[in-house]
């Protein structure tokens, strides 16, 4: 137990990180101010002070035993990337002396030909550039400075998932300052998206995980039958977190810590092995960063423990995937949360008029929401009864509901108090009720003072959602300040905007179960899209809707619309193309040598003893064992033919047949493993990975 040493986070928390009490105490006042002013209120950065800022970061980074920098940067990987120089430059008398220079600070060149473009740029033209993103602080990790950057093309096009969020970052604010002062707030300088992601994870046995290439290569198990012991009875779900578990959590907390970032809850999650962190909000692009790193640190320190973090949306089939809830807000520079209905939201103007445009943003734009958090391993939960379906919705909860109801109909809101229970024990607390009661089920639940985006899979980098999220709303706010604008009375005119607003789109309020079969019947009728998988989703980002809004918000040109659309198909091709020939290899070299090795066995006994057991069983195994080689021979094929020209199709062909392919074989092997012998099953199966932590 040697981690659970007392933890000071008030001393540590943000050691490593070049927060603004650092450089207000490493820069001058007035380099300081000037680059407070961009973080703060989105000024053009003022690149004289960047030699100054470089020389402070630097000599700090020094002191916290940094040796490199790098310009970490967001690729369409889907995960980080990272390229460390040192700061030495000799001197020419065979000594070095540690050099940072402002011009290293602000941009960087990395030479960028293997990132994915989707078309933006050929090899021949292979230039790309980061950009520091100074919203972010820069932290220094393993003895390199790390500056969080966005990441572009020799073009100007953007190549990575930060800049478009930063970007819309900027549109929301704009948008929603117009807004603002038109209902007469002249004080607010500023809007920020506010987000607090909820991370997901399971956590295994390395060793175990080590033995199983399909965990190893593709991040989840490709086949594996129930274990005997699943969720069932609800016992892991904020159950007692055992010794190991802790122990790694408490080192997490401590590396997260260091870093600035505000881990805050951590408990057992419903699936045998699954565990949650949450980390307090921030604003969206450092909440993107940090979340980012949190997963990042998961993998690292769960591997000081012998552990192996799972962050695949779902390792394991039959039990519960994992998920990322985005908690997310608009509030201004001035403290003002402007998603507080605060205790009379009938008569908040303001807030129906963000809600409004909240409402309107998610239904317009339901399918890029949808595209937003839509990936391979996204596909076997979202639409499964363990997380939201595909469709999307809004809860807005008892409360609200009832106010957009009355406004809708032109009746007026009868505000009914909020219920206190007394629990009838005298020494317990009578306990006043929260505005709303919780849906679980619900993709888009309102939950007090912010929205819980609940369809982002686990892996995502949540920049995605965040980016569709911030520009749906901008546009609608844009729209919405234009009518406001042109009031004269504006009160009236905002009331009215409201009510048109909430009658044309109330379909896509839904405050009941999600999960059950009569919504997808019911949301069929209301209109609402149903996008089943990945590839139908990522066909929405070429629409003519989807390009009008890119536009008018200035978040992505059409030449970036289109080498996303590239980028997010072929990832998908390819992702799949990765488990298909994982199972292939398996099924070949393990399962299918495991399987006939064990009929030999069987054909022996029934000929040396001539048990009918042996027999019975010989000739269950010998069948499963032809079945195996079929449906290998079918997934190999189906592989074989499923890339051609048109990337478009060649998803589709990975997503309708390979799937289809693996599912069929997976059925074999789930039926063969339970019924061979423990010892010659290759590899560890579902109760050794789920509970042999
Ligand atoms: P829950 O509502 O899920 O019970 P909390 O209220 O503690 O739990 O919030 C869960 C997450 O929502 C945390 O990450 C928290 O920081 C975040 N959160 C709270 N308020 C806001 C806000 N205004 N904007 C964005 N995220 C928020
Ligand atoms: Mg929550």
């Amino acid at each position: 137990m040697e981690n659970l040493k007392p933890l000071s986070p008030e001393k540590s928390f943000g050691e490593y990180v070049f927060s603004e009490a650092v450089m207000k105490c490493k820069l001058s006042k007035a380099a300081y101010k000037v680059l407070k002013k961009t973080i703060d209120s989105g000024d053009p950065l003022d690149s004289s002070i960047a030699d100054e800022v470089a020389s402070a970061m630097k000599e700090w980074a020094i002191e916290k035993g940094a040796t490199h920098f790098t310009h970490w940067f967001q690729p369409m990987t889907g995960i980080t990337a990272e390229k460390h120089d040192a700061f030495i430059s000799p001197t020419g008398d065979g000594r070095v002396v540690m050099e940072f220079s402002g011009k290293e600070l602000i941009k960087g060149e990395p030479d960028a030909s293997s990132f994915p473009s989707g078309g933006l740029r050929e090899t021949a033209t292979a230039r790309g550039y980061t950009a520091w993103d100074c919203t972010s602080p820069a932290f220094v990790k393993e003895g390199t400075l790390y500056i969080p950057t966005a990441f572009f093309s020799y073009t100007g096009e953007i190549l990575d998932k930060k800049a478009p969020l930063l970007r819309s970052v900027e549109a929301l604010s704009k948008q929603a300052l117009r807004v603002l002062k038109a209902l007469g707030n002249n004080s607010s300088k500023q809007v920020i998206s506010t987000v607090g992601p909820e991370q997901e994870y399971f956590l295994i046995n390395r060793k175990l995980r080590d033995q199983r290439l399909d965990l190893l290569l593709t991040g989840r198990t490709l086949f594996g039958a129930k274990s005997p012991k699943g969720q069932e009875l609800e016992d892991q779900y904020f159950g007692r977190l055992r010794s190991k578990i802790i122990d790694f959590m408490h080192e997490l907390d401590q590396e997260l810590w260091k870093l600035g970032i505000t881990a805050k809850t951590k408990h057992n999650e419903v699936a045998p092995a699954q565990h949650e962190l949450a980390i307090i909000f921030d604003p969206a692009s450092v909440a993107a960063d940090h979340n980012l790193l949190v997963m990042e640190l998961m993998r690292k320190v769960s591997k000081k423990h012998g552990l192996a973090a799972l962050l695949h949306e779902k390792p394991f089939a039959g039990i519960n995937g994992s998920g990322k809830h985005i908690n997310w807000s608009i509030a201004t520079d001035d403290g003002i949360n402007l998603l507080d209905p605060t205790m009379k939201p009938a008569e908040n103007i303001q807030f129906l008029v963000f809600l409004a445009a909240i409402i309107k943003a998610v239904d317009e734009y339901a399918e890029l929401l949808r595209l937003s958090v839509a990936s391979a391993g996204n596909d076997h939960r979202l639409g499964a009864n363990e997380a939201p379906p595909a469709i999307i919705s809004i809860f807005l909860g008892e409360e609200l509901n009832a106010v957009v109801e009355a406004i809708v109909s032109g009746a007026s809101y009868i505000d009914v108090g909020r219920v206190t229970t007394n629990l009838g024990v005298s020494s317990l607390p009578v306990v006043t009720g929260d505005a709303t009661d919780r849906n679980r089920t619900s993709p888009f639940a309102f939950t007090g003072n912010k929205f819980e985006f609940r369809m982002c899979g686990s892996s995502n980098n949540i920049a995605e959602p965040c980016f569709i999220l911030n520009t749906i709303v901008a546009k609608e706010l844009s729209d919405i300040a234009d009518v406001l604008e042109k009031a004269e009375n504006v009160e009236p005119v905002a009331k009215k905007l409201v009510k048109e607003i909430a009658g044309a789109h109330k379909k896509v309020v839904f405050n009941g179960n999600n999960y059950s079969a009569e919504w997808v019947e019911e949301a069929a009728r209301r209109g609402l899209p149903n996008i089943q998988n990945t590839v139908l989703s990522i066909k929405e980002l070429q629409s003519e809707k989807s390009k009008a809004l890119f536009e008018q918000t200035g978040v992505l040109t059409e030449k970036e619309i289109e080498s996303r659309y590239e980028i997010l198909l072929d990832h998908y091709s390819k992702t799949i193309n990765i488990e298909a020939l994982t199972l292939i290899d398996m099924m070949e070299r393990q399962l299918l040598p495991a399987t006939l090795g064990y009929a030999l066995k069987l054909a022996e006994i029934s000929e040396k003893t001539g048990s009918e057991a042996a027999k019975a069983r010989l000739k269950q195994i010998t069948l499963l064992a032809d079945s195996m080689d079929n449906e290998l021979a079918a997934l190999k094929d189906a592989v074989n033919t499923a890339a051609v020209d048109s990337p478009l199709e060649t998803a589709m062909n990975y997503r309708e047949k390979v799937v289809a392919a693996m599912e069929a074989a997976r059925a074999v092997i789930d039926e063969t493993e339970p019924i061979i012998p423990a010892d010659q099953w290759p590899v560890p199966v579902y109760s050794d990975l789920l509970f042999k932590v």
